[in-house]
């Protein structure tokens, strides 16, 4: 039994981090890109767009700030807290890359116990480093998985949505951009069964994609303006990630639990209840709760909403519009194929915006009929 649970752990994202993971510094602008084997030939499968196949509408409230997420340490009353929060439509993409930055504040002697707040993929990316950074963490939080809005999120790998570039610092993108990266590094390892992670050929209609993070977490770019494939001037083909959240956020947990992790079900209701926890290093990765909870009134919900379609197996491709209002995507995963595309800023509502929806639902039609034609 003991031996199942050593060799269990060694392949756990707390052992594989423990051979694998490296400081920033070292780990920025190196590459290991694994890329898939099989390839994606054209023509490619239209997708069956019908509102008969969805099986799930997701409503989330992505935590997002126009500054970008908050990376900080603050001393107040004898207990230092280390803030990461508001990473708004790319929490998935960043986690492990802040959490990295948030768990180098942390400067208590080894075997200190940590509290976690919040249990969303940036608590409990954050817990997995401390833990192998050699400190005892305790989480404490209002909600559990699969109760976040971690747990709703697609899960493609790309920062989108988490800041408005009119409002931003230098240092903030240097920050965003070295958390994407070590990211991505320490995805390329959770790559397979267990996960829920892989890649994916994807096709970026609008021609003019951001690269959020460096153009290398998006390899094998090849442009296409022949309009063969889609309708659109100019694609722009790469692999990406995709992260499957209800079974990875799931694995994490496990990976907690057995590397001595402790949970404990707690609603914070303020700064001060807080102060009352033992523990004197306390990581608030609260996500939109941070808005209450340390009074930031700059952190607005950004309401996203994603229609789940039945799985179609042939559908081994992804693309994405990126057009402000207009943006739409699609990828599938094994629980389903995943349409999205809404951002609506300011609003709390978590039920689905049916005008939305057959927005969404007419764009990907577009596109199925134009790959039967084609
Ligand atoms: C529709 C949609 C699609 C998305 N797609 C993607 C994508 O494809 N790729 C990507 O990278 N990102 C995506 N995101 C964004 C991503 O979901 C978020 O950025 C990410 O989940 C934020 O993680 P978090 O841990 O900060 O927040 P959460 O998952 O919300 O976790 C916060 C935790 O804190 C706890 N908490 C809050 N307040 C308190 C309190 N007062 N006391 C105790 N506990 C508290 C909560 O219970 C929860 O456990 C998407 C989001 C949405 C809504």
């Amino acid at each position: 039994m003991k031996k199942d649970r050593r060799s269990f752990i060694k392949n756990s994202a707390v052992g594989l981090l423990g051979s694998s993971l490296v400081l920033p510094d070292q780990i920025y602008g190196k590459d290991k890109i694994l890329l898939p084997k099989e390839k994606v030939n054209a023509p490619l499968t239209p997708l069956e767009v019908s509102k008969d196949r969805i099986i799930r509408n997701d409503v989330g409230l992505r935590p997002y700030r126009a500054e970008g997420f908050v990376l900080k340490k603050e001393i107040e009353q004898g207990k230092t807290i280390i803030h990461d929060y508001g990473h708004g439509g790319g929490g998935i993409s960043l986690s492990w890359g802040t959490a990295q930055k948030a768990v180098d504040l942390v400067e208590a002697p080894k075997n200190t116990t940590v509290a976690v707040i919040g249990c969303g993929v940036i608590g409990l990316s954050t817990a997995i480093l401390l833990q192998k950074h050699g400190y005892q963490v305790i989480i404490y939080t209002k909600e559990m998985p699969p109760q976040t809005t971690s747990n709703v999120a697609g899960g493609f790998y790309a920062a989108a949505q988490a800041y408005d570039s009119n409002k931003i610092t230098q240092s903030f993108l240097t920050q965003f951009n070295e958390s994407s990266q070590i990211s991505h590094r320490i995805f390329q390892d959770l790559v397979g069964e267990r996960y829920g992670v892989s890649w994916i050929k994807n096709y970026f209609l609008d021609g003019d994609f951001a690269f959020w993070g460096g153009k290398n977490l998006f390899p094998g770019l090849k442009i296409h303006t022949d309009q063969k494939l889609f309708d659109f001037p100019k694609v722009q083909e790469v692999y990406s990630l995709v992260i499957q959240t209800p079974k990875y956020l799931q694995a994490l947990l496990d990976d907690f639990h057995l590397a001595g992790g402790t949970i404990r079900i707690q609603d914070f209701q303020s700064k001060e209840a807080l102060f009352q926890l033992d523990e004197n290093v306390i990581m608030n990765c609260t996500g939109l709760g941070s808005r209450q909870l340390f009074n930031d009134q700059k952190l607005i919900p950004s309401k996203g909403q994603l229609h789940v379609l039945l799985p179609q197996k042939e559908i081994n491709y992804s693309y994405v519009y990126n057009g402000g209002k207009d943006t739409f995507y699609m990828f599938p995963r094994e629980d389903g194929i995943i349409l999205g595309g809404t951002a609506q800023d300011g609003v709390w509502s978590l039920e689905p915006d049916e005008k939305e929806m057959n927005r969404i639902f007419k764009q990907h039609q577009m596109i199925a009929d134009y790959l039967k034609r084609s």
